[in-house]
């Protein structure tokens, strides 16, 4: 079949992001031309299910109704105004929303933070941007630290701009970019499938549900904060995804590891930043935020993915008011967040979030969520009759599939052998769309996914890897 127009035209002018360009263009990409709830069709009229719901990002499905009509609403007034120098209602509005949301009257543990002021900005990586550069500069002017320095998660990702890559520990790209980033410390991360102090054997479940530890991990933690406070310093913040590592490949925390970080990281003086670019918003919890899940309330939250539903770029950072009084100041003595993007609190993102908001908060999306949960632990069981399935863990409306050689041993896979990639493939050759993170397989759909949808998903999933990763 000769190559579609548009699929030539791609390959002619554009560079897709973390893509080895040499392989894109030895085929013909899809190109997706439409899409409705958790279907995607490309301009050949071929059908897809979204089982990533591209890229982490949309929550209630593709070309909703309610969320359509807020975009139109607002595009007939005005599409975008600057934030610098001007106010305008409907991020007033959202910023309204997300402090309600994110400062519920219950099930937080006491003397915790109250997250009251939202700084908006584009995409995942600038939301954790700003959380660093507020969260430095307010233990700098507070004497906290003095040279203040960040803690995160071995294997960590939270964006590409340098600040973000700098605050990650993802050895290869420090590799590529090691000249331009500053330094940030790194501690384990409680990935129990792999984890050195998890006496038990391989079994077939969540390994986190067989783990044979003291939490060793948590031990870790608190060890690295000793040995910075025996230096006579201390850090300034100590960057989580809570409940879910994401891009370091879906590793699921066992319950009671974050509360208990959380608490640490306090005792020290050190403030957290919550990056729940993927985890917010209803995807990853049960409540709206995995933080709150351990009843822990951050001093920096970070949102985006999710945030307009998965419409538009938009993010932004959750932060207390006793880092913004510490920015506040006479004009000359420039204590003013020197921050801020072209599009900040753009309108049409603004007015996409409001709607989606809104729908996550009725009782037809919370039935949504949990119907959806259900539904992908119950269809992803039969993938343990795979021997190359090591591990399956989830959180809330996120599943994880962890390929190895042989679930016996837990051999992994080499990363050049592509085993994600290969099976993902064979997905979208079946009519199901996903992106591994090296050899763990995402299901991550939008909450309007129905039941015979994610039976599709996982039927084909297994199809996929017996073929894929067959022994010879
Ligand atoms: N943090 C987390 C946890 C993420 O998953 C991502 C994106 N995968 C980012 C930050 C960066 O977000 P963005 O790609 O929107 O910049």
């Amino acid at each position: 079949m000769k190559k579609h127009p548009l699929a030539k035209l791609d390959q002619q002018h554009l560079w897709h992001p973390f893509t080895q360009m040499r392989d894109w263009l030895k085929g013909e990409p899809l190109v997706i031309e439409r899409g409705k709830g958790a279907l995607l069709w490309d301009v050949r009229g071929r059908e897809y299910i979204d089982a990533n719901s591209s890229i982490w990002t949309n929550l209630h499905g593709h070309n909703h109704p309610k969320i359509n009509a807020a975009i139109r609403r607002q595009l007939g007034k005005v599409a975008h105004t600057s934030a610098l120098g001007l106010a305008s209602g409907p991020s007033s509005l959202l910023g309204r929303e997300l402090v309600r949301l994110a400062n519920p009257r219950t099930g937080l543990a006491k003397g915790q933070p109250r997250l009251a002021k939202v700084f908006y900005s584009d995409d995942g990586s600038t939301a954790v941007e700003v959380a660093l550069k507020l969260a430095y500069e307010f233990a700098r002017r507070t004497g906290r630290a003095r040279k203040p320095r960040f803690l995160s998660l071995d294997g960590a990702y939270h964006g590409d701009t340098v600040g973000a890559v700098s605050a990650g520990h993802i050895d290869l790209f420090h590799k590529a970019y090691s000249g331009m980033l500053f330094k940030t410390d790194k501690v384990m991360s409680p990935y129990c499938y792999r984890c050195p102090f998890n006496q038990a054997k391989p079994e077939r479940g969540d390994a986190r549900d067989s783990r044979k530890c003291n939490f060793e991990c948590v031990d870790k933690v608190e060890q690295q904060f000793a040995a910075r406070k025996k230096r006579g310093s201390n850090y300034a913040a100590m960057l989580i995804e809570p409940g879910l590592q994401g891009p370091a490949g879906m590793i699921a925390q066992p319950k009671g590891w974050l509360g208990r970080v959380a608490q640490i990281a306090r005792g020290h003086g050190t403030q957290l930043i919550a990056d729940e670019v993927m985890t917010g918003l209803g995807r990853a919890g049960d409540r709206f935020f995995a933080s709150h899940d351990e009843g822990v309330q951050p001093d920096f939250l970070c949102l985006a993915k999710g945030l307009t539903g998965g419409y538009l770029p938009m993010a932004a950072t959750l932060t207390t008011q006793d880092i913004f009084d510490e920015f506040l100041g006479e004009y000359a003595e420039f204590k003013t967040f020197f921050h801020g993007h072209s599009y900040t609190g753009n309108a049409l993102g603004s007015a996409a979030s409001l709607a989606s908001i809104e729908l996550l908060q009725t009782k037809a999306t919370t039935n949504k969520r949990k119907k959806l949960a259900t539904n992908l632990r119950t269809e992803a069981k039969r993938l343990w009759a795979l021997p190359q399935v090591g591990d399956i863990r989830q959180a809330g409306c996120v599943l994880a599939v962890e390929l190895v050689r042989d679930w016996r041993t837990r051999a992994p896979f080499a990363l050049d052998e592509q085993a994600g990639i290969r099976v993902c493939n064979g997905l979208a050759k079946r009519g199901v769309l996903t992106r591994p993170v090296g050899n763990v397989i995402v299901v991550m759909p939008s909450f309007c996914t129905t039941q015979r949808q994610v039976k599709k998903i996982f039927g084909t999933l297994h199809d996929s890897i017996a073929e894929t990763l067959k022994q010879p």
